[in-house]
């Protein structure tokens, strides 16, 4: 049996697909059920896991990223969306135009400190990434963050 290392049905269409129009609502639904497919937990070992928590990103160009959250002892795992994070930037991009992270019961999760200044440090664009926060309820990751690291260091340097 020969083993398939990529989904080469996934990838030409993600390269054919024209870019997803911004559109809040479509969006929403489309990345909250992704976020959600990719959220199931997974026992690694007696102390480590991953999944729980699925995150999805749309990019500035319409492609979509999905990451999962990695528990470990001693605090060595990472968030489900640093995983997308991750994702995206293996494909050459940086700026997000939304993000959402949903646990695997489906309840919205807002991104915590470090993935709000991790978003911000890889692209000044993404001060205006729409965080999903509930189903009607979407703010801008400038207002989740509004005296991030990435702006003082901007300053320092000029
Ligand atoms: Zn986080």
């Amino acid at each position: 049996m020969v083993e398939r290392l990529v989904d080469v049905e996934e990838v030409a269409s993600s390269i054919l697909a024209p870019p997803t129009p911004i559109n809040f609502m479509t969006n929403f639904s489309k990345l909250y059920e992704k976020a959600l497919n990719v959220s199931a937990k997974r026992q690694l070992s007696e102390d480590s896991s991953c999944g729980g928590v699925g995150a999805v990103l749309l990019t500035a160009s319409g492609k979509i990223f999905t990451g999962i959250c990695l528990d470990c002892p001693c605090g060595i795992g990472f968030c489900a969306e640093h995983s997308a994070v991750v994702e995206m930037l293996k494909s050459g991009e940086s700026e997000i135009a939304e993000i959402v992270a949903v646990l695997s019961d489906g309840k919205i999760l807002p991104p915590c400190g470090r993935c709000r200044e991790l978003l911000m440090q890889i692209s000044p664009e993404n001060k205006n990434t729409l965080v999903h926060l509930s189903e009607n309820k979407s703010k801008k990751l400038s207002e989740l963050l509004p005296e991030s690291y990435a702006d003082f260091s901007i300053n320092e340097n000029h």
